[in-house]
């Protein structure tokens, strides 16, 4: 087996660094260019990464980790697991992704406790697995001809088919991959990356079978890659001792999550996971080393916790950042210049009296300081101490900062039980039955994007622009009148982001100018940073609300972010636990909700789509989180008048899993993404005894749904909800989509909900 390269990354942002795949794809997308086009600008983006990262003096690069929509759905492809149905399809590839006329997309979910969103693979028992390794090959030669060798990276085998629940076919899917490896081999490839995150989390004695079976079997390909098999977002616990097992030459584990293994891994290479891909903060490089050095018996490879596909890339394009703050913070260029760093350092010291003292089992992110090596890249200014989120003290053990249960959120006093609630609002808002609304964004016109550019730049008042938005809000309200909504909404035209626009109104935030993250295909969000504590200095949103409402007799939804998705959608600060963090935002936020009644809101939603995404993926640990998180939306809420009518929104939540903590928000209507998730949904949500509006058409695809449909859909959602109950909405917000599609696809909505009334 050849040796593996001593530092490495186990993936890359591939977005671009201005985003230059999302003008390509979105370009494709509207027919202004082709796909030769899009290819050009993908091998560009993969040229420029290969190069920068060997320019940054990383060893081992990794290909196949660019994608044009998601590596998962690449990987399904990879299998052959294409449903019949996109065959036909012009670009069936995109066809899976979005939808086209007349045919659905793939469900689409959050991938593991991250913001990123990958593409379901939809196995059924017909499915016939069948190789299609021309992206990975064709990667390959691509990085070869420009000088590189590469190490492919591909989605394993037990991960590929946990997320799509077919662990049946595994049989199926190791002959491809045995196939796969053997191409490899024939293409001079040395190593190979399988990414198994899947078994970081909680593992059926079934499951690790199956991940014996899978790698001894791809073990005894005959002729082949070094296999790599890379776990991150946590620890691989009793995953660890099963592959270690096996005949993998290397195992990849998140050390900043996770803590030293446990098992022997005498033998295997250990690609040690010590620089954080899911935040900003810089490495202590103390801490790093002394892990490094306290993988005693193994050879070592210094690398980042997972792929840096979750950080921005580079500080370097962001000029306006704070020093002080500056100084803290590494994005994906500079966490690749710190495992360089690292790997230099540790080879340096790698002799014997390395410093060991971490016995193991010891939690990374505990560790005392360890040796600080004066030859080092860092300035010795940080903390040594720092904590991730998953080794926080548990609740029990926390200061007062917050109640400790959902019933002590509530000084007497506060809303009534919900009955009572129910009453005052109905009698206060008297709506018609299966009333109508939306979920808070419209269409973000470009000129709006514009001006607020404008503004920045100094060349808009903000006087002017404050016109422009009250302009757009008067469009959005005279649309919906038109449309004959019965709950409306502003639209959110001042916000660029539903979490960066209160984050840049809080104090405790800093917020980044290119620091963007891939959400989902071309969409990107670009996460503040919250870096301090937060509070609120003044009222953000009543302005808005209350003039969109001076604008209309229907009432007026005001429209804020909860505070778990506030923090979940941020880079957060390290050196407090997280739910004290969250208490923080809850605090401001509950604020803003009582500046919204006060200023004669009657309807106010608090969006908490992230609950399910920060979910600790291991079972002993998501109690605690889902107590205080419902703990924190409560106490974000519970400061609002029983007359104030509470929604909640949440997005592709895989209810089933939060169920009890979702009713726990005890919100008065909670609407929920159902349209692609559809029946099972459904059925899970159907116990809350409050208001629902399960989403009732997709508004992640350009599709526009018939009346048919949705009154198809809405039938079905009375066959489980009863009538006093249900809200008719679509299953999230609008801003993504197009004026014409919104303005056909609400009309359809409304033509559908005023047909099944007459019915009732
Ligand atoms: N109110 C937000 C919007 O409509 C909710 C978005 C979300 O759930 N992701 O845009
Ligand atoms: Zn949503």
């Amino acid at each position: 087996m050849s040796t593996f390269p001593p530092s490495t990354v186990l993936g890359y942002p591939r977005i671009g660094p201005r985003r230059e795949l999302k003008r390509a794809l979105e370009s494709y997308w509207s027919g202004h260019s082709t796909r030769a086009d899009l290819d050009r600008a993908g091998a560009e983006l993969r040229e420029r990464t290969w190069r920068r990262l060997a320019e940054l003096g990383l060893h081992g690069l990794p290909s196949n980790t660019f994608s044009l929509y998601d590596q998962v759905l690449d990987t399904a492809v990879l299998l052959g697991a294409v449903p019949e149905r996109y065959r036909d399809a012009a670009d069936p590839y995109f066809a899976m992704a979005r939808g086209t006329e007349g045919l659905a997309p793939l469900r689409m979910t959050k991938w593991f406790d991250t913001n990123y969103h990958y593409i379901v693979p939809e196995i059924e028992p017909g499915t016939v697995f069948k190789l299609d390794a021309s992206k990975v090959l064709g990667e390959v030669r691509e990085a070869r001809a420009l000088g590189f060798e590469t190490r492919p990276v591909i989605v394993g085998p037990v991960t590929f088919l946990l997320l799509g629940s077919a662990l049946d076919r595994l049989e199926d899917v190791l002959g491809c991959y045995e196939e796969l490896l053997a191409a490899l081999a024939a293409e001079g490839v040395a190593w190979v990356q399988l990414d198994e995150p899947a078994l970081v989390g909680d593992r059926t004695p079934e499951e690790l079978a199956a991940v014996r079976t899978a790698y001894e079997r791809l073990g005894a390909v005959p002729s082949r890659p070094g296999l790599f098999v890379a776990s991150y977002f946590g620890e691989l616990g009793e995953s660890l001792p099963v592959l270690a097992g096996t005949p993998v030459e290397a195992i990849g584990l998140d050390l900043v999550r996770g803590g030293l293994p446990a098992a022997d891994l005498t033998g295997k290479i250990v690609v040690a996971g010590v620089v954080s891909g899911r935040d900003v903060w810089r490495t202590s490089p103390g801490r790093a080393l002394s892990l490094l050095g306290a993988l005693q018996g193994a050879q070592v490879v210094v690398s980042t916790s997972c792929s840096l596909l979750h950080v921005p890339y580079t500080l370097a394009d962001e000029p306006e950042l704070e020093a002080g703050l500056r100084g803290r913070l590494a994005f994906a260029e500079e966490k690749v210049a710190e495992v360089v760093a690292l790997a230099e350092a540790h080879a340096r010291g790698a002799a014997p009296g390395t410093p060991a003292g971490i016995a193991p089992g010891t939690p990374a992110g505990i560790s005392a300081g360890g040796p600080a090596s004066g030859a080092l890249l860092w300035d010795d200014d940080e903390p040594s101490v720092e904590l991730s989120w998953d080794e926080e003290p548990s609740v029990a053990l926390l200061p007062e900062t917050g109640p400790a249960s959902a019933e002590a959120v509530e000084p007497a006093g506060e809303r009534s039980p919900y009955p009572v609630r129910a009453a005052a609002q109905a009698e206060h808002l008297r709506l018609p039955p299966l009333p109508t609304t939306t979920i808070g964004s419209f269409p973000q016109t470009g000129e709006l994007r514009a001006a607020r550019a404008a503004v920045a730049a100094g060349t808009l008042s903000q006087a002017d622009y404050e016109r422009r938005v009250e302009a757009e809000i008067e469009r959005v309200i005279r649309l919906q009148e038109r449309l004959g909504l019965d709950v409306l909404v502003h639209g959110e035209p001042e916000r660029n982001d539903m979490v960066q626009y209160f984050a840049e109104h809080f104090d405790g935030f800093a917020v980044t100018r290119n620091g963007w993250v891939q959400s989902y295909g071309s969409r990107c969000t670009r996460p503040p940073i919250l870096h301090g504590d937060v509070s609120r200095p003044e009222p953000i949103t009543v302005r808005w609300a209350r003039y969109a409402q001076s604008l209309t007799s229907q009432p007026v939804k005001g429209m804020l972010t909860g505070p778990v998705t506030i923090v979940a959608w941020s880079f957060v600060r390290d050196d407090l636990p997280l739910r004290d963090v969250v208490f923080q935002v809850a605090d401001a936020i509950r604020q803003e909700v009582r500046d919204l009644e006060a200023a004669g809101v009657s309807i106010i939603q608090v969006d908490e789509p992230a609950l399910r995404e920060l979910l600790p993926l291991r079972r002993a640990d998501q109690a605690a989180y889902l107590e205080w998180a419902v703990a924190a939306y409560r106490r974000a809420t519970s400061g609002a008048g029983d007359r104030t009518q509470i929604h909640t929104h949440l997005c592709y939540s895989d209810a089933d899993q939060i169920l009890a903590a979702i009713d726990g928000l005890d919100a008065d209507v909670t609407t929920i993404e159902s349209a692609r998730s559809g029946a099972r949904i459904l059925g899970a949500v159907s116990t809350f005894g409050r208001g629902l509006g399960p989403g009732v058409y997709d508004i992640h695809s350009p599709r526009v749904p018939s009346a048919e449909e949705v009154e198809s859909l809405l039938r079905r959602t009375l066959t489980a909800l009863p009538v006093e109950r249900v809200w008719v909405n679509p299953d999230c917000g609008l801003k993504t989509r197009t004026y014409e599609e919104v303005e056909a696809s609400l009309a359809n909505v409304v033509t559908a909900t005023r047909h099944l009334r007459t019915t009732l």
